[in-house]
């Protein structure tokens, strides 16, 4: 079941995280502790807590489901990554370009607030820059690069909130968690935590008695079955274990166990410090931020996936007050939820069967190597192979992107 509570705390808490950890993102342990006393960061700085690159790219992949549910309806789909890399792409323009953006997928990025440059990571910035002039994208099985950084996970939370409550399996849903920080990210480091992440939230949101640590339990037995053959999978898998051990570990302080799961810049370690603040301080959100954050490491992303995860445990009304006054962009972030908790979501979550193209007699696309089938809602099977339009189908054209294949062009019914 969806609650709007469980959705708005999610984002609203990640927000919070990453507000609180950004004023010392940069700062090692003596420097927080010198500037803010012995329990660190505890308020956001100068009263106003400013989101960084983290929370902002989160309210993308947030914008690019919906998009991706929107054109379903519509009657083409390329498959909910392709969306999420399109709004991405309005994100890298707000970030490299002045306001007002010429063309714009999503309503955020006509928001002269989303323009703020806030310590944008230099792997998502290459890598949205390199689909801005090809179109090409990566994916898990397409690596664009061999980037680990937590730059895919922090942003991946929206992902197992648009899935909570559906009939879509949760496996489906942390695959598309995985692909959607794999366009960025092509280290298996760097989108195994997104998949996780994505279940975690999911878990979490759509059952109001799931715990943490059964979600995290789930989360790493359900993505260590779906991708065993992936060379980190253990290693990933080994470091969720050794936070979940550390939580239950009472002659370790939180500080003391944060060291010992590393310092948060690539993503299993920014998912298992996130995991054990979450489930040290599984009841209380202020003590579990204050904990993401005061450490010399990523703290900014560290404290926005431990308040994904706990918002969407404990939801909107568990977040301390202080938080959500003088939030930058709380009430957007608030309509976010909203319409991802109101989402008519698909059935079918690909809508498109893809499949490696060697063998057949259909012609690869030439961009993304992928022979394409999409579903329409008709049943009727638009197969990218026999060009730009169909036989079947031909009001349906491509727009202004690419011509040669249903998984990268818009599709739009004339
Ligand atoms: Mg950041």
């Amino acid at each position: 079941m969806r609650t709007i509570d469980k959705f708005k705390g999610c984002l609203v808490g990640g927000a919070a995280g990453d507000a609180l950890g950004y004023a010392v993102e940069f700062k090692n342990e003596n420097a927080i502790f010198a500037a803010y006393g012995p329990e660190g960061i505890t308020k956001y700085a100068n009263g106003r807590g400013l989101i960084s690159d983290d929370t902002q790219m989160s309210m993308f992949t947030a914008a690019g489901l919906l998009l991706g549910a929107q054109r379903y309806l519509s009657g083409g789909f390329a498959g909910y990554p392709y969306y999420i890399a399109l709004s991405y792409e309005d994100w890298y323009g707000t970030q490299t370009a002045e306001y007002p953006l010429k063309n714009t997928y999503v309503p955020l990025a006509r928001m002269p607030e989303m323009f703020s440059r806030r310590a944008p990571g230099n792997t998502c910035l290459a890598s949205l820059a390199h689909f801005h002039e090809s179109h090409e994208y990566g994916t898990i099985e397409n690596r664009i690069n061999h980037s680990k950084g937590c730059g895919g996970v922090m942003r991946s939370a929206p992902v197992g909130l648009f899935f909570a409550g559906t009939a879509i399996p949760v496996w489906e849903s942390d695959i598309i968690g995985a692909q959607s920080a794999a366009i960025t990210h092509g280290h298996s480091l760097g989108w195994l935590p997104a998949a996780l992440q994505a279940h975690i939230v999911r878990r979490l949101a759509e059952d109001d008695g799931e715990t943490v640590p059964h979600a995290v339990e789930d989360a790493a037995k359900t993505v260590a079955e779906l991708f065993p053959d992936i060379r980190h999978t253990a290693q990933m898998i080994a470091r969720l274990k050794k936070a979940v051990d550390l939580a239950g570990n009472g002659n370790i302080d939180d500080l003391g166990a944060i060291h010992k799961l590393g310092e948060g810049f690539v993503g299993d370690e920014a998912l298992a410090i996130a995991v054990f603040c979450a489930l040290r301080h599984e009841d209380d959100m202020d003590a579990a931020l204050k904990a993401a954050v005061n450490h010399g490491g990523d703290s900014d992303s560290t404290g926005a996936l431990c308040g994904n995860i706990l918002g969407a445990k404990l939801g909107y009304d568990a977040i301390p007050e202080h938080f959500k006054t003088n939030l930058e962009l709380h009430d957007t972030l608030c309509s976010l939820a909203a319409q991802l908790c109101d989402a008519e979501v698909p059935e079918n979550s690909y809508a498109v069967e893809t499949e490696r193209s060697e063998g057949t007699d259909t012609l690869p696309c030439a961009t993304c190597r992928f022979r394409t089938i999409v579903t329409l809602p008709d049943g009727t099977a638009l197969d990218s192979g026999r060009g730009s339009t169909c036989a079947a189908y031909p009001e349906l054209k491509p727009l202004d992107v690419m011509t040669d294949c249903a998984r990268c062009p818009k599709y739009v019914r004339e």
